[in-house]
């Protein structure tokens, strides 16, 4: 049915038309909902056309088959549901291939397509469909259609063109701002949930977004960061050298100044927390749409750990390179996988020789020790020591010590064994050297009469002491070793600060003492002790060692030297009745002293300085200097000099020092004045004595002689006319004569002895002795004395006295032997210079109150008939053993013999013993 053929009607419809198409076009602008927009758009089409139904089909992914998305006049069911085939062989899918609309007057009459089911099943008849969308990228198709028979004219076909392209162009608008709102989601997705931190900082400086990757790696909130300027000194940004980055080396600035994108700028950010992060920034610039840089945007990627690892990575490097030991690894093979400088240097090969070749090749023995442990280093994760040695180099000919320590380390790809090689040759033989010389020290201080101890750097922790200390000090090494001070307690309690305050200032101040000790055992002796702190070869101090001597021998010499010195002193200046000098080598006064000098008037100073020469008068300076001369030379010499009108003996000595060097003389003066007139009264008397005696002896010899003969004559004329009384009287009268001629003769004698000797010359003593015993003979005889003899010395003496002196006291024993007959012994013995010559008896003996008496001239302890004796023989003796610078003595107990000694000066010298 054709509605209207009326011009007028038709210009109607098409303006209609038109205000349909303007409405939907608005509509477009307005709502964005499509779904409404196409029930509208169908419904408006079939209510302006009068069509029965509209439909609208979406073309399927695939391409061939069309969805009902949307229509009216159609079953309920069908539309959002049902499909229609695409092909070019229904009204549809023939659409698509035009760009005009498809009018269909007949279906069934249609020749260019089939009618679909769809269209048949709803009766219809005749429609015109459109393409919707551009017919290279089709949308879909719109058509409407009518129950009966209808012609669609142009204005007809256009308006349906005309709704299709507003569909089309609202369902463009709505694909691409769903397309458009889709990747704004996921651009903000992204983001978002991006493992990369971004920002986006504005041209001027400003933050203007951080995702909260950015927020988490700066650990700073979005408004903390956005309160920040880019070059806020809070970011304490540092390059990968760890050096603060300069301003125009800030990611930033750089995109801005050069309009070009960074990457991969690692760089380093301190957080709040002051824990440093490490970035790795690709910052790339934002322009708007006139080309003008707007803003720059900033991926950031956390690279800490890997920046870490990276660095340690080239630390452990520059170790390994730098090590001064040598570092290996080695594969499960015991190959070399990695070696550093140090390691080919000590092996002696190169680090590509190195490379690959087996571990045995530079270890040799020791490499065995490796394999054998292995297990153990993996099982206990010890790290193993094993000191060998390698031989250097494939020559062979070094071989150095090395301590080769190791470790196994499991990883994925096997097992490896990291090991640390170090030089130790030097030290070894250092240690050795160190050992053996530690070793003498000690062997030798075990030996040493010295106290040889050692410290560490401090004076209080001892490390060894040797045995001396318990010889020296008398006290335990063990109790020293437990307290190092302890041997303070045994000093003296005098010296003991001051020693332990020398001491404990070791090993700053010097420590040389001389103190004294008292040992628990009483005695006490004389320490000197000193120590010498030990640097080692950095300068500090790595021990202390010191000696103690036991001075107390020397301590002694110097007290007694002291004391011989006081007494030397004492001498010099006491020295009684006479003076001392010391002179030198020149002959020079040093020293002079002595009692005598004040008697003299004599000051030590005058004469200190002088010389002998020139101190000493003309007449006996060539005396003294002669006799001083022979002293220097070793030899001592007496002079008799006169000096200040009074008689000296002068001693000339040589003063020797230790060694026995004459160093020096000494004159020793003895004022001789007086015992020089003594002597010569001495020797007055003696003479007048002996001229005295010998003109009584020789004078009363003459008249003794007359009473003699006389006495003789009247025996021989009248001794027949005396009785037996008068007979008696005249042989008293002749033994009486007698007697007094043998002392006469006796005192002659004694007073010859030191005027008419011999001279005293060497002499066998055994000569006197044998005479003595010759003149004795008969009285021997008589009396049966048996005398024993050992042999006798040489002696210097008179070998006519000293007959006399052996006759009067072998006389003497026989005499005085008692009842008995006698026995005699004489026997001699040296003492020093002299011998000493006894005559012991075995007699009546002698009352020792009488010893004394019995040297005197004419004294008797026995009445005349008891004994024969004139009483002058043990006078005589005296006198002549004095006579040779000897003494007389006896020895008596009465009833027990007695025994007499003299002494003699003996011939060979001083020294002989
Ligand atoms: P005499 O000529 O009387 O022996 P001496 O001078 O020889 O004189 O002795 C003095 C005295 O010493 C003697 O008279 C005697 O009493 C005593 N005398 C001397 N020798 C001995 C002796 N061997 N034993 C005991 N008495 C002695």
């Amino acid at each position: 049915m054709n509605p209207s053929s009326d011009p007028e009607s038709d210009r109607h419809d098409h303006v209609r038309q038109q205000r349909v198409v303007a409405d939907l076009g608005d509509r477009v602008l307005e709502d964005p909902d499509l779904d409404r927009l196409f029930r509208d758009a169908t419904e408006a089409v079939r209510t302006t056309l009068g069509t029965d139904t509209c439909k609208l089909l979406e073309l399927l992914p695939g391409d061939d088959r069309f969805l009902l998305r949307d229509g009216c006049g159609w079953d309920d069911d069908v539309v959002g549901s049902e499909t229609v085939s695409a092909t070019r062989d229904s009204q549809a899918g023939y659409t698509l291939g035009v760009a005009d609309p498809v009018v269909v007057d007949d279906l069934r009459t249609e020749e260019r397509f089939d009618a679909p089911d769809l269209l048949l099943e709803h009766e219809i008849v005749s429609g015109v469909s459109c393409i919707v969308g551009p017919t290279d990228d089709p949308w879909g198709v719109l058509g409407t259609h009518a129950t009966v028979p209808r012609e669609f004219d142009e204005g007809d076909a256009a308006f349906v063109r005309n709704v299709a392209n507003v569909l089309a162009s609202a369902i463009r608008n709505g694909r691409e701002t769903r397309r458009h709102d889709e990747e704004a989601a996921l651009a903000d997705t992204i983001v978002e949930t991006s493992p990369i931190g971004i920002t986006i900082v504005d041209v001027d400086g400003e933050l203007r977004f951080a995702n909260d990757r950015a927020e988490e790696i700066f650990g700073r909130k979005q408004a903390q960061i956005g309160n920040l300027r880019y070059d806020d000194p809070e970011w304490d940004e540092v390059g990968p050298d760890g050096e603060p980055l300069a301003a125009e080396e800030l990611p930033f600035p750089k995109v801005v100044e050069t309009g070009e994108p960074v990457f991969d700028q690692v760089t380093g950010v301190l957080r709040p927390d002051g824990e440093r992060v490490w970035v790795s920034i690709n910052g790339a610039p934002v322009r708007d749409c006139d080309g003008e840089l707007d803003a720059v945007v900033f991926a950031l990627e956390d690279v800490t750990d890997r920046f870490d690892r990276e660095r340690d990575l080239e630390r452990y490097e520059t170790i390994v390179e730098t090590a001064h030991d040598g570092i290996y690894v080695l594969d499960e093979e015991r190959r070399f996988e990695l070696v550093n400088d140090s390691f080919a240097a000590l092996t002696g090969f190169g680090r590509d020789e190195l490379h690959g070749t087996h571990a045995s090749v530079v270890f040799g023995e020791a490499f065995a020790s490796i394999e054998a442990d292995q297990t153990d280093v993996a099982t206990s994760r010890r790290s193993p020591t094993f000191e060998e040695s390698i031989v250097v180099g494939s020559d062979g000919t070094d071989t150095r010590t090395v301590e080769n320590r190791f470790t196994i380390q499991s990883t994925e790809d096997g097992t490896r064994r990291i090991g640390v090689v170090r030089d130790v040759t030097e030290r070894k033989e250092m240690e050795a050297k160190l050992r053996e010389s530690e070793e003498r020290f000690r062997t030798l201080s075990e030996h040493l009469e010295e106290v040889v101890w050692m410290t560490t750097d401090d004076p209080a922790s001892l490390t060894y002491i040797n045995p001396a200390y318990e010889e020296v000090w008398g006290l335990d090494r063990d109790s020293l070793y437990d307290d190092a001070l302890s041997f303070l307690e045994v000093v003296h309690p005098d010296d003991r600060e001051r020693v332990r305050e020398a001491y404990t200032g070791l090993p700053e101040a010097e420590y040389d003492e001389e103190f004294r000790i008292e040992r628990p055992d009483g005695e006490r002796r004389w320490i000197h002790a000193r120590a010498t702190p030990v640097r080692g070869e950095d300068g500090t101090v790595d021990r202390i060692v010191g000696i103690d001597t036991d001075v107390t021998r020397r301590k002694e010499r110097e007290r007694a030297l002291e004391e011989s010195e006081q007494r030397y002193q004492t001498v010099l200046e006491h020295f009684p009745n006479g003076t001392i000098a010391l002179f030198d080598e020149d002959l020079r006064y040093s020293l002079v002293g002595g009692q005598a000098l004040g008697e003299i008037d004599l000051d030590a100073s005058e004469v200190v300085g002088a010389t002998i020469e020139e101190f000493s008068p003309d007449e006996i300076a060539p005396t003294l200097e002669s006799a001083c001369r022979g002293a220097l030379e070793g030899t001592t010499t007496q002079v008799d000099v006169a000096f200040r009108e009074r008689d000296w003996t002068v001693h000339a000595v040589p003063v020797r020092d230790t060694d026995g060097e004459v160093f020096a003389g000494m004159l020793m003066a003895q004022d001789v004045t007086e015992r020089k007139e003594y002597q010569r009264r001495l020797e007055e008397s003696n003479e007048r004595l002996e001229q005295f005696a010998y003109v009584a002896s020789h004078d009363l010899q003459e008249p003794l002689r007359m009473v003699s003969s006389y006495l003789g004559l009247v025996q021989d004329r009248y001794g027949d006319e005396l009785d037996e009384e008068g007979r008696e009287f005249i042989e008293f009268a002749v033994d009486g004569a007698d007697r007094m001629r043998e002392m006469i003769d006796g005192l002659l004698e004694f007073s010859r002895v030191e005027t008419r000797g011999d001279p005293l010359e060497p002499i066998e003593l055994d000569d006197s002795f044998a005479n003595a015993r010759r003149d004795l003979q008969l009285q021997i005889e008589e009396h049966d004395a048996e005398i024993t003899a050992e042999p006798l010395p040489r002696v210097v003496g008179d070998g006519n006295q000293l007959r006399q002196v052996f006759q009067n006291l072998l006389s003497n024993a026989i005499e005085y032997s008692g009842d008995e007959p006698p026995r005699i012994d004489v026997s001699a013995h040296r003492e020093g210079s002299e011998w000493v010559i006894s005559v012991e008896d075995d007699g009546i003996g002698i009352d020792p109150a009488d010893t004394d008496r019995i040297f005197d001239v004419f004294e008797r302890l026995h009445a005349v008939d008891e004994g024969s004796g004139s009483g002058i023989g043990l006078a005589l003796c005296e006198r002549i053993v004095e006579r040779h610078g000897g003494e007389v003595w006896v020895e008596s107990e009465p009833g027990e013999g007695s025994r007499f000694s003299f002494t003699l000066p003996a011939a060979d010298g001083v020294d002989e013993t």
